[in-house]
């Protein structure tokens, strides 16, 4: 027999408890065990006024932008909807069912004062780095260090070419927010100050965005989020926002390793990269004045193509401080005696030395060695030590570890585009930039919590 609805009329009074309708497997649930924000009032206190309306909570407002990157939400529009009508939403944020949901522009107004003055999304971010930290997923061992581009909220019909528009005409006073953090951003070695090297096209929108073609495709405006992790568990121990050029990577590289040191105490003995992080001052920084193994493949250019014999073919005779040529011969500093003893470091870190034009002149090999020029000079880098070191390691087995422990980064920045949807950027400016990567990263580390810690039975 066909049932059918028995209640003709909806029920005066319900007895409904949020609690029980989100399921005890909801990643929101296994989530909330790892958001503490029980010191957000007091350490943003300083940032509130003590006159006027009463804000919107902020405990509120984080609660639904962790909501936002955790479950891939990107519009804070479609957030302040998708809060209104999804229960465990509404329960993460501890909202009852007929608690009002903020106005999207709250997030906006909220985000540009309070919260970034007290720099609440980094506080946010080392938080939950602790937790991970307590609970035992970081070994502190090996680091791996990476970054992606993600596309700016700017696009090639607002720009302008090299020359065109320039930093001087503009008046600090009478520009949009993105404008003036890049003319406040212009002598940070993470933004302005990473390269001389002018780019083709600037936004005027985003300036600080950078024009780009590294990814083969047609270029664009973009910013470049770097992570250092830990590669026991893949935890996100630090993130940096920066220029999406090389030279501020490796800068930033160098940021996160000696702050994760100075915030938790971790001293990693090995620091896993691409050839990128494989230039000589990194690496020198590494071996040198941190004691770190770096394992990233050396960015060297000496190797020749042409058949005649690179710098790999002489053997460096340390206590001499000379090279000895293919030939048998020895490549000084300097031929002749100095009164004054020199040590022979050029501006740009290199050492050089020369053969000598008697030997080359009469050498059988000298069509394969140095057929254009009377003498053969051999450039060694001040950092040579912890280039060979680099190379070395990667002939190592603990390399082809290594390489594959560097493939956790990799997946992490497909994760964050293709799961939290963060492919372009919402924000402007640096700080904008700066903002989405600091949630988005406590939102994978807050999911790997929520995955690898058990929940109590
Ligand atoms: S050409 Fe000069 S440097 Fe090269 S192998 Fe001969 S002697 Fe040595």
């Amino acid at each position: 027999m066909m049932g059918e609805r028995q209640s003709a009329q909806g029920a005066l009074f319900y007895e409904f408890s949020l609690e029980e309708h989100v399921p005890a497997d909801h990643l929101l649930r296994s989530v909330d065990r790892f958001v503490d924000l029980s010191g957000i009032r007091a350490h943003l206190r300083p940032y509130y006024s003590d006159i006027g309306r009463p804000s919107i909570d902020p405990e509120l407002m984080i609660r639904m932008l962790l909501v936002g990157y955790i479950m891939g939400i990107r519009s804070e529009r479609r957030l302040c909807e998708e809060a209104h009508l999804n229960l465990a939403y509404r329960w993460f944020c501890r909202l009852d069912l007929t608690d009002p949901i903020p106005d999207h522009s709250t997030f906006s107004k909220n985000r540009h004062g309070p919260f970034r003055n007290g720099d609440l999304f980094r506080t946010l971010f080392e938080s939950v780095v602790a937790r991970c930290i307590a609970e035992g997923l970081v070994g502190g061992e090996r680091f791996a260090v990476d970054a992606s581009l993600i596309r700016a909220d700017a696009n090639k019909q607002n720009a302008t070419p090299i020359g065109d528009w320039a930093a001087e005409w503009l008046d600090p006073e009478d520009v949009p927010r993105a404008v003036r953090e890049y003319l406040d951003t212009l002598d940070d070695d993470a933004f302005g100050a990473a390269t001389d090297v002018k780019p083709k096209l600037t936004s005027h929108a985003d300036p600080a965005s950078q024009w780009t073609g590294a990814m083969k495709g047609p270029a664009f405006f973009a910013y470049a989020d770097n992570y250092l992790i830990d590669t026991d568990h893949a935890i996100i121990v630090d993130v940096e926002a920066t220029r999406a050029v090389r030279q501020a990577e490796t800068g930033a590289a160098r940021t996160m390793i000696g702050r994760t040191m100075e915030r938790f105490g971790l001293y990693p003995e090995a620091l896993v990269a691409d050839t990128a992080y494989g230039s000589a001052d990194m690496l020198g920084w590494l071996v040198y004045e941190h004691g770190i193994e770096p394992h990233i493949p050396v960015f060297d250019k000496s190797q020749r193509k042409d058949g005649t014999f690179s710098s790999t073919d002489f053997v460096f005779d340390r206590e001499a401080d000379e090279y000895i040529c293919p030939g048998g011969n020895r490549l000084k500093k300097y031929w002749r005696t100095m009164t004054k003893p020199r040590i022979g470091i050029c501006k740009d870190g290199f050492i050089r030395y020369y053969a000598s034009k008697k030997d080359c002149s009469r050498c059988a090999l000298r069509a394969r060695c140095t057929p254009n020029q009377p003498a053969r000079k051999i450039a060694r880098h001040i950092h040579e030590g912890a280039r060979n070191l680099a190379r070395e390691i990667t002939e190592s087995d603990a390399y082809v570890a290594s390489s594959r422990a560097r493939k956790k980064v990799e997946m992490l920045f497909a994760h964050l585009k293709r799961i939290l949807r963060l492919d372009r950027l919402r924000l402007r400016g640096p700080n904008g930039a700066r903002d989405e990567f600091h949630l988005a990263a406590t939102a994978q580390n807050l999911r790997k919590l929520a995955k690898l810690v058990p929940a109590p039975v």
